[in-house]
């Protein structure tokens, strides 16, 4: 069965101004469907063509950089749509403290996440993740991602100019900012926390 390009969780609209409805429908409907539909033309007549994504992943990192490239900005994405909300929320109370200990604030985390996104050189993800226990701001370059590995991923951020330009031009700051201040979805981070597994993108 191939892989579908998930349909996102709010109208395209619903992010704006933070994220506008012409960068999330050609974010969403080109670049993430094209994600997937290499990955499928990747898998086809293969034995990955029944696998899940997660064992795609994990089967292509290291030996089929191509394939590994498609099948995790498949998931990233599907991942970031989630990590996304219209409606600002607040952290699960067990979230809120493993914040207040790894970070000393909700506040102080976000500035950190906005340091490190507006840092990141290039193309990539800032993540959110339980390792071992402990909060980290993660980092992955270009397509790779947390999926397969042995951290929990809480949530993400896409740093590749595709999901700005069109409304920031080259001013991360500024997504990061908008994103950061209204649009992050710790309802979602607060889900992962407490199923302690990594989201499966939905077959
Ligand atoms: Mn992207």
């Amino acid at each position: 069965m191939a892989f579908q390009l998930i349909s996102l969780p709010y109208d395209s609209e619903a992010l704006a101004p933070a994220i506008s409805a012409e960068t999330l429908s050609f974010h969403h409907g080109k670049h993430h469907k094209a994600y997937i539909d290499k990955t499928n033309a990747a898998v086809e007549g293969t034995d990955l063509a029944t696998a899940d994504l997660e064992t795609v992943i994990a089967s292509a990192r290291g030996s089929n950089q191509g394939l590994f490239n498609n099948s995790a900005q498949s998931w990233n994405h599907g991942f970031y749509w989630h990590s996304l909300t219209p409606q600002r929320n607040a952290p699960s109370s067990d979230l809120a403290a493993k914040i207040d200990a790894a970070f000393g604030s909700l506040d102080a985390l976000t500035q950190q996440l906005a340091e490190r996104g507006v840092g990141h050189f290039s193309n990539g993800w800032v993540w959110l993740a339980d390792k071992g226990g402990t909060l980290s701001i993660e980092e992955t370059h270009d397509g790779d991602t947390l999926a397969d590995l042995d951290v929990l991923p809480l949530l993400t951020i896409d740093l590749w100019e595709h999901a700005y330009y069109l409304d920031y031009q080259n001013r991360r700051p500024d997504y990061l900012k908008a994103v950061l201040d209204e649009r992050l979805n710790w309802e979602f981070a607060s889900e992962n926390l407490a199923r302690g597994t990594t989201w499966k993108y939905p077959a």
